[in-house]
């Protein structure tokens, strides 16, 4: 190659170009051991200075250790062959000593076959792009320097985080094509539906942020949305709903910002996303502290759920409550599961047992009560012959574990008559009865176990599950014994359904009576069985003994 700039030339382009690059041009003179780089990369890698003596040893300061021996040999080959390009790749430590991939490229001037001077480009090869082609938008790195801008607890302006709705099945079900035109349309009405002062940035693969820094109040915020949303349903429209999607919006208000930390506010407003995601399809959700915090107990107490349960279930406690015959007899007792930690204190089962369910632990969980509830009812029948203990079994457990095997097999271990076994089947999980689930329901009825419908009254479709299952007790809520108490025909209601019982040969429990007039109310409806507080609390197996073993003896 013919010398065409002197080195010195090299360097002072390499210095004008700069403010106007986002690589670094660097310039390399062999003879003289001499190295410069633009300036700017002084900001990003542990370089010591933008010119350098003693090539060498100086690069060794910042080029990753692990690395250094791989670009030496290069270096090496370079002096000792007669090659006219450099193309390596490896990594430089950034001003704080993280490794960062760069490409370094040069071209070798040789002058008679020695090597002169070396003149090429370093890019950064882990950076993402700033811009996204497909959906024509900046990108989410371009974003980091946005958020500077944000002044926390300003009392306008907004983040509004939309994500296409399910991107991910779309792209499954109907091809990476359909879900690239979603994106497309996405971004364009999302742009067209902007007002001044708002910016849109695709974030990844199927969400976007537009940015409000200035008056966006709430309300602007909410209208925004659905503009968006009204917009994509006429381009739906127009193009005859060849391509067919939602989206959902997560709002963060400057007002609740309270650092405007990039990884705070990604995460913040990614959290807004999800609460509207929970709440269904195409609608949005504002951020709320409240509910973060909500999330992040939730989260943390999952791990403490989890430790305990492979901790064997220290921290679980199994309650009984009793359950009497309307005249005095104590007939048996529901058991009723309570977690405590030293981090969390007693943690109500409306919190944990969903915890429970949700993650799947309810099935170890869900396991480890039920022998505690036989072993209570072993021990007490030596006391009231034919005592009855019931546990709660979770719809999950029905259908995801092998509850119905394990409870017929510690039936066994325990050598109890299984018509002392009830099993509780909270109503609300059968909204969605299922084959798997009936055929379960039925291999339990067909030993003798005793099915119970818990929560009676306070789902849907009570009649059809009555008749489908068949079960041999329905429990009344609290909720249904509540209203009864305060109403006439709430009370009306409640008796022709103790009828519909008696009807169906099914016996009756009502649950929650706490007090003698609740109780005397309810005795006119002739239960088979109470519940509350007026009879028992809940307590440990031991206080439960102390407390009922004498009754009825
Ligand atoms: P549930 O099965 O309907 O249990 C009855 C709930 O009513 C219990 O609440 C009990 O303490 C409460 N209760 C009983 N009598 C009275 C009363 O007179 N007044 C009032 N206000 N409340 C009364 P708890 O123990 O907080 O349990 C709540 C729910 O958590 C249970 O409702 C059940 O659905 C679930 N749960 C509890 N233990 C288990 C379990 O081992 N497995 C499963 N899957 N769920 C459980
Ligand atoms: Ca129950
Ligand atoms: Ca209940």
């Amino acid at each position: 190659m013919e010398k065409e700039l002197t080195f010195e030339q090299i360097c002072k382009t390499i210095d004008l170009t700069a403010p106007t690059m986002d690589n670094y041009m660097y310039a390399y003179h062999f003879e003289q051991d001499y190295y410069h780089i633009s300036v700017p990369a002084l900001d990003r890698f542990r370089i010591p200075s933008a010119s350098f003596h003693n090539v060498v040893e100086t690069l060794r300061t910042f080029v990753y250790p692990n690395d250094f021996e791989r670009l030496q040999k290069e270096l090496d080959e370079i002096q000792t062959s007669d090659c006219c390009e450099h193309n390596l790749q490896y990594r430089w430590m950034s001003k704080d000593g993280a490794p960062i991939w760069i490409s370094c490229r040069g071209t070798v001037i040789r002058q008679n076959g020695k090597p002169l001077y070396m003149m090429g480009c370093v890019n950064e090869i882990g950076e993402r792009p700033k811009a996204d082609n497909l959906s024509g938008l900046l990108r989410l790195n371009s974003l980091s320097e946005i958020f500077k801008r944000i002044i926390p607890g300003k009392e306008t302006g907004f983040l509004l985080r939309l994500g296409i709705d399910d991107l991910r099945g779309i792209n499954a079900r109907l091809g990476i094509e359909y879900g690239d035109l979603a994106v497309q349309q996405t971004a364009e009405c999302i742009q067209d539906s902007l007002e001044p002062g708002q910016e849109v940035y695709r974030i990844q693969g199927d969400e976007f942020l537009v940015t409000d820094y200035s008056k966006g109040t709430y309300t602007d915020a909410v209208n925004l949305f659905r503009r968006i949303r009204r917009r994509i349903d006429a381009c739906m429209q127009q193009n005859h709903y060849e391509v067919l999607f939602t989206v959902s919006g997560g709002i963060l208000m400057c007002e609740d910002i309270e650092d405007n930390s990039y990884s705070t506010i990604m995460k913040w407003s990614e959290f807004s996303l999800a609460q509207a995601k929970n709440k269904g399809v195409s609608t949005y959700a504002r951020y709320s502290t409240e509910a973060y915090m909500l999330s992040l107990r939730k989260r943390d107490l999952l791990v403490s759920l989890r430790q305990a349960v492979y901790n064997n279930f220290e921290g679980f406690q199994a309650y009984f409550q009793p359950l009497f015959q309307p005249n005095g007899s104590l007939i048996g007792a529901e058991s009723l599961m309570r977690f405590s930690s030293e981090e969390y204190g007693a943690v109500s089962p409306a919190e944990f047992i969903p915890i429970l369910e949700e993650s799947g632990l309810i099935i170890p969980a869900g396991k480890w009560i039920m022998r505690q509830a036989m072993a209570l009812c072993k021990k007490f029948q030596s006391v009231i012959p034919g005592f009855k203990v019931s546990f709660n079994v979770s719809y999950i457990q029905f259908l995801n574990g092998n509850i119905c095997e394990e409870i017929l097999k510690t039936i066994k271990e325990f050598d109890l008559t299984p018509e002392t076994v009830v099993v509780e089947l909270t109503e609300s999980g059968l909204l969605e009865s299922n084959h798997h689930f009936s055929k379960k329901w039925k291999l339990l009825k067909e030993n003798g176990v005793q099915m119970a419908l818990d929560d009676f009254g306070t789902g849907y479709s009570n009649f059809h599950y009555l008749n489908e299952l068949h079960p041999h007790i329905i429990k009344i809520d609290r909720s249904f014994t509540v209203s009864a108490m305060q109403n006439h025909e709430e009370y009306a209601l409640l008796g022709i359904l103790r009828q519909l019982a008696a009807t169906l040969h099914l016996s009756f429990c009502i649950e929650g009576i706490e007090t003698p007039e609740e109780f005397f109310q309810m005795s006119q409806l002739h239960p088979d069985y109470c519940q509350g507080y007026y009879f028992g609390k809940p307590c440990p197996s031991i206080a439960f003994i102390e407390q009922f073993a004498n009754v009825n003896v």
